[in-house]
């Protein structure tokens, strides 16, 4: 049997930098608080944990003096950081250089529609985290949005700058934007509209690598937290790919009635999911046959 692991699956550049960061701290000091989970993988966060990594909540942050607390990927807010220094509290910045970059452009395009009474829309998910720190730069101005179903609740007339959360769906966001556009028409004779499509280049190429792979194998095992979002959407597009795939969270969940008769088994994951994971997952495949 051939046993191949998805070499696009796993940590994606942002994520693997604030664990990489994380293991640093944690070499030099027993003790670094991060607001919530790092990555959406039980298996990989309780790793950190047991070297010293705590979970802290955001009122939390009134108690951390002198500590050091980690920033995660998505990113946080301004205040966020104002709170910490108020409170003295150390701050390990890892938040992604891409949603870093995104965050500037959203307040470069806050301020300019200040000026305008102008907007400020995030194509993204109501209480990302990411999403919070987005919003957070954008001076009172913005609009959480997820669907043309919202675009009622808006008031168009007035100019618009559109910006995606980076996880989003490419297809999804681009129909957004196109409608968007239309409805503007009908309140704007010179229509004050512009869209960033500021999704991740490592999330729009993820799904048709993803499809290439899950086609290849006979079965696919696809490994992930149960809570990640990015895991639950990737195994939907793998069981359509390919309907001989089945969804782990550990190799103590493979089954051996999957690999009766396979010749080829491939192994992905979800952007949280580690690479040790999925080797893991693959010795024990290796054993079960
Ligand atoms: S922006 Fe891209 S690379 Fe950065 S954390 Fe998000 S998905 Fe990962």
């Amino acid at each position: 049997m051939i046993i191949t692991i998805d070499k696009t699956a796993g940590f994606c550049p942002g994520v693997h930098r604030a664990i990489h960061k994380a293991e640093k701290e944690l070499e030099q000091d027993n003790e670094l608080f991060s607001y919530g989970s790092l990555l959406h993988n039980e298996l990989e966060m309780q790793r950190l944990q047991n070297d010293g990594l705590r979970l802290a909540e955001k009122d939390d942050i009134l108690l951390l003096n002198n500590k050091k607390l980690l920033i995660r990927a998505h990113g946080e807010p301004p205040e966020t950081y104002m709170l910490a220094e108020k409170h003295g509290v150390e701050l390990i910045d890892a938040t992604c250089p891409v949603v870093t970059r995104l965050q500037q452009k959203v307040r470069r395009a806050a301020e300019e529609m200040k000026k305008v009474n102008g907007q400020i829309l995030i194509f993204g998910k109501q209480n990302h985290p990411e999403v919070i720190g987005l919003a957070g730069n954008a001076m009172d101005l913005a609009t959480i949005i997820s669907s043309t179903e919202e675009l009622h609740t808006l008031d168009l007339s007035r100019p618009v700058r559109l910006f995606s959360q980076t996880t989003m769906d490419k297809d999804h966001y681009n129909a957004f934007a196109l409608s968007l556009g239309e409805e503007i028409k009908k309140y704007q004779s010179e229509p004050d509209f512009i869209s960033y499509d500021s999704i991740c280049d490592h999330v729009t190429k993820r799904v048709p690598a993803l499809k290439r792979f899950a086609a290849n194998a006979d079965v696919i095992i696809f490994v992930s937290g149960n809570e990640s979002s990015n895991g639950k959407k990737l195994f939907a597009i793998c069981l359509e790919v390919n309907p001989k795939t089945y969804f782990i969270s550990g190799p103590n969940e493979l089954r051996t009635a999957w690999f009766e008769h396979v010749r080829s088994v491939g192994i992905s994951g979800a952007a949280s999911t580690p690479l040790w994971l999925m080797e893991n997952v693959a010795d024990k495949i290796k054993e079960m046959n």
